[in-house]
C-alpha cells in the first residue's frame, strides 16, 4: 500500500522560495512505489490551495506554485484541506517543508495535531522553542551547554528607556556584539555591532522583524554544523564547516544567493572536538525535546572552546543543504533520509495514540 503524504510549502514567510527548492527535491527523490504527492501550496500572502495528487516529478517551481483550487485561509480550508479525497480519507502524514515563522515555529504543528496527523519532523513545543532564540538558550543554559553571553529586550522596554538598554548591552557584553530578532531565521535582521552608532542602528533594524530581540557577544570562530536524526534515540551525523567567503558573517545572501559559501565535509576538528560536539548536539536535542530532525550550529574558536549558536527545527533540505549533505557523507542517502524521516512521524504518531 502506497502512503499518501500531503506535502506543505512556499510560506508566509521570508524563506518561501527557500521552501520551494526543497519541495521541488523533495518530490523528485520521493519513491513513486512507495508514496503519493499531494501537493499543499502556501502563498506569500497565506493562503492555502491544494493541488491535485502528482503523478510524476515536476520540473519547476513555477509549476509548483499553482493558483487553480480554492485559495483559503487554513481556518477555512481545515475540513477538507488533509484529505486525499473524499473517499479515501485523510492522508498518511504530512511533510511540513516550511522554514521561519508560521512553519517551523509550532504554528502548522499545533493545527496538525489537532487534526490528529503524523507529520514530519518536530513537535510543537521544540518548534516554537526552537524558534526563539531566547527561550532556546535559556533551556540550553539550564541543560549546561556552554554558550557565549547574551541579553534580550522586548521593543516596549527598549522604547522607555533606550539608554538603559545601550548601557547594559555595553556592560554585560561589550563589543562586538551581534543583535538579532529573537523569531527569525536566515540571518534577516541581524547585524554585527561595533560601537554606539551601530549599536542604536542595529536596535532599531531588528526591531522591525520582531518585538523581541537578543544581543549576543561577538566570537571569532569556525561555524561547524552537525545533523541530528531520530526519536527517543536521536543519531548525530559527522560535522561539517561553513566557509563563508570576505563576509563579516553568514548572511543572509551568503546563504541563497552568492553561492560562494564552501561547505566542508566532514570538519577538520580533533577527535575529542567531534566527541564533545556529539555530545552537545544530543543534549540539546533531548533538552528541547526534539522529534524527527534538527541541524545543531556552533562556534568553535581557535583554542578549541565550543559553543552552541542555535539548533534549526526545520533546516534547509535540498540535496545542497547542509543537513542533508552531512548525512550523505554519514551514509544515508537523500531518498533514504526522507523515507526516515516519514516513517520517524509515523511511529511518533502511534507511540502517542
Ligand atoms: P539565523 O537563525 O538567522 O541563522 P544565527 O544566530 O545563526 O541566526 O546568526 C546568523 C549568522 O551570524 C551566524 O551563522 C554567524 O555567521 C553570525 N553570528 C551570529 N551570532 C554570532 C556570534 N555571537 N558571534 C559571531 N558570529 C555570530
Ligand atoms: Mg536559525
Ligand atoms: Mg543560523
Amino acid at each position: 500500500m502506497t502512503i499518501k503524504i500531503g506535502l506543505l510549502y512556499g510560506g508566509k514567510s521570508a524563506e518561501h522560495h527557500v521552501s520551494m527548492q526543497t519541495a521541488l527535491a523533495v518530490i523528485k527523490a520521493l519513491n513513486s512505489d512507495k508514496f503519493d504527492i499531494y501537493p499543499i501550496y502556501i502563498t506569500e500572502e497565506g493562503q492555502w490551495i491544494k493541488g491535485a495528487q502528482l503523478n510524476g516529478p515536476v520540473d519547476s517551481v513555477k509549476e509548483l506554485a499553482f493558483s487553480e483550487g480554492n485559495a483559503l485561509s487554513p481556518m477555512a480550508l481545515a475540513p477538507t484541506l488533509f484529505q486525499s479525497s473524499a473517499e479515501q480519507g485523510p492522508f498518511d502524514v504530512i511533510f511540513p517543508l516550511l522554514h521561519g515563522p508560521n512553519g517551523e515555529d509550532g504554528t502548522v504543528q499545533g493545527m496538525l495535531e489537532l487534526l490528529n496527523l503524523p507529520y514530519v519532523g518536530n513537535g510543537v513545543l521544540a518548534s516554537s522553542a526552537g524558534m526563539d532564540k531566547v527561550i532556546m538558550k535559556n533551556i540550553f543554559a539550564q541543560a549546561g551547554l556552554s554558550q557565549v553571553n547574551y541579553v534580550w529586550f522586548i521593543r516596549s522596554e527598549w522604547e522607555t528607556a533606550r539608554e538603559e538598554a545601550y548601557h547594559n548591552v555595553e556592560n554585560e557584553i561589550g563589543y562586538p556584539c551581534f543583535v538579532k530578532p529573537a523569531n527569525l531565521g536566515s540571518s534577516v535582521g541581524i547585524s554585527k555591532c561595533s560601537n554606539r552608532n551601530e549599536l542604536e542602528a542595529a536596535f532599531k533594524e531588528a526591531f522591525m522583524f520582531d518585538r523581541k530581540i537578543i544581543i549576543e557577544e561577538g566570537v571569532t570562530a569556525r561555524e561547524i554544523e552537525a545533523g541530528v536524526l531520530g526519536n527517543d534515540y536521536p543519531e548525530c551525523s559527522v560535522a561539517g564547516e561553513i566557509v563563508p567567503k570576505d563576509k563579516a558573517f553568514y548572511d543572509y545572501k551568503a546563504k541563497y544567493e552568492d553561492g560562494e559559501t564552501s561547505l566542508i565535509i566532514p570538519a577538520e576538528m580533533t577527535a575529542d572536538e567531534y566527541e564533545r560536539l556529539k555530545d552537545m548536539a544530543i543534549t540539546a536535542y533531548k533538552a528541547l525535546d526534539c522529534s524527527g530532525l534538527v541541524r545543531a550550529d556552533f562556534f568553535l574558536t581557535h583554542d578549541g572552546k565550543l559553543f552552541i549558536n542555535e539548533v534549526n527545527t526545520m533546516p534547509g533540505f535540498t540535496p545542497f543543504s547542509m543537513f542533508p549533505l552531512l548525512w550523505k557523507h554519514t551514509g544515508v542517502e537523500y531518498p533514504e533520509l526522507i523515507e526516515r524521516l516519514v516513517n520517524l512521524a509515523i511511529e511518533r504518531h502511534q507511540e502517542k495514540q
